[in-house]
């Protein structure tokens, strides 16, 4: 049975480029990049070098980069780092990820609710932009529904408001998709991992620019310039590096490749399932999104029987305590418990093909028609 990989938002492969770029450093150029010998001085000169790409396809210059172990880590520096150095109130969107999200909560932060696109209420913002205010995180794609955020109009709304808060966002799902330096530049913190742009789990950036005051959440070495302690993680960084320049450089192909693909597959679905309903504006989304409610059918009995089928997609659904919870950014965009529980992501990434949508094409609605029958 052939796999449709339609879970890219999850995690994407690796780049071919991403892989031969880390070998060297598991291998003979293993050295710790904070020592000061011939072979330390050899992963140190990678490192560098890495730095640097990372941060250009970012917008960013090389010192204002913090490397970190993943997006995860990258959300919780620039939220939790800001709070211990600033005080003050955190705002987040309700369609953050956890990582976002949990990490406001964390700190006693607002959380401010969103549109029915799932987009931050710009009304409902601008009442939270009070003195108090020192940091705003607005993510520049949704993860789930792959809405982007004008993220120029928060910056603006903040800027006006609390002239003293800064601005993050977690542009993880957007990196593949869109031109973070151009869309994040006024942003002042950027969040990046690099597992889903083709380079390896557990690596990420944080980008950190000049004004903005920082404490580390890792305490330790005091490896990049002391905002977070612990030996790189010179093979992953390097790797994502290449993957980094490699997505920037196909962007514009992949983009319009793969947003012909995704328009296919979710044309297809609409007009083959009844009732089939698109969550979003497709001309707001990322072009590797396609998120789809098919009414009366439970998402995870469909992705169990399309799973069986070589077809695998996801729903935005956590797995708490055992029981399965509707996805938050589907409430929060007001869905109720019921129509959250239909929702089904299928996203498409850098490898995807047409044989896999027309796979996708052939056994959603065959298994609609089955759990509804
Ligand atoms: N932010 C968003 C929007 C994500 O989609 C993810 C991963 O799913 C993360 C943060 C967390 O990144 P990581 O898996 O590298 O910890």
């Amino acid at each position: 049975m052939t796999t449709a990989y339609l879970d890219h938002a999850a995690t994407t492969p690796m780049r071919p480029e991403a892989v031969a770029a880390m070998l060297p450093f598991l291998t003979e150029r293993f050295g710790n990049p904070s020592g000061s010998h011939s072979v330390a001085r050899s992963a140190r000169a990678a490192l560098d070098e890495a730095r640097e790409v990372v941060a250009a396809a970012l917008g960013a210059k090389p010192g204002q980069g913090v490397l970190t172990g993943g997006g995860t880590e990258a959300d919780n520096l620039a939220i939790c780092g800001v709070h211990a150095a600033l005080g003050g109130k955190v705002v987040c969107s309700a369609a953050e990820h956890h990582a976002v999200l949990h990490a406001t909560r964390a700190v006693g932060g607002e959380v401010v609710p969103v549109d029915s696109t799932g987009v931050v209420d710009m009304d409902a913002l601008a009442a939270a932009l009070t003195p108090d205010t020192r940091l705003v995180s607005v993510m520049l794609a949704n993860n789930e529904t792959g809405v982007v955020t004008p993220l120029q109009e928060v910056v603006a709304a903040v800027r006006e408001r609390s002239p003293e808060a800064l601005v993050h966002t977690d542009a993880v799902q957007a990196f593949p998709w869109l031109d973070v330096a151009t869309e994040a530049a006024g942003a002042d913190l950027v969040a990046v991992s690099a597992h889903k742009f083709g380079g390896p789990k557990g690596v990420g950036a944080l980008v950190v620019r000049d004004r903005v005051a920082l404490r580390p959440i890792l305490h330790g070495g005091g490896q990049e310039r002391d905002r977070r302690s612990g030996t790189h993680n010179v093979a992953g960084i390097v790797a994502m590096a290449a993957a980094a320049r490699v997505t920037v450089e196909g962007r514009a192909e992949t983009v319009a490749r793969v947003g012909g693909l995704r328009d296919r597959l979710a044309d297809g679905l609409l007009a083959s399932v009844e009732g089939a309903l698109e969550t979003g504006p497709r001309e707001r989304k990322i072009a590797g999104n396609c998120h789809l409610r098919f009414p009366g059918v439970e998402a995870e009995a469909l992705l169990l029987l399309v799973d069986q089928a070589g077809v695998c997609a996801s729903a935005g659904s956590a797995c708490a305590s055992g029981a399965m919870e509707p996805s938050h950014v589907l409430l929060a965009m007001g869905l109720s418990r019921e129509e959250a529980s239909s929702g089904v992501r299928l996203s498409l990434g850098w490898p995807s093909t047409s044989a896999e949508v027309d796979q996708a094409l052939t056994v959603l609605p065959k298994a609609v028609a089955h759990l509804r029958g």
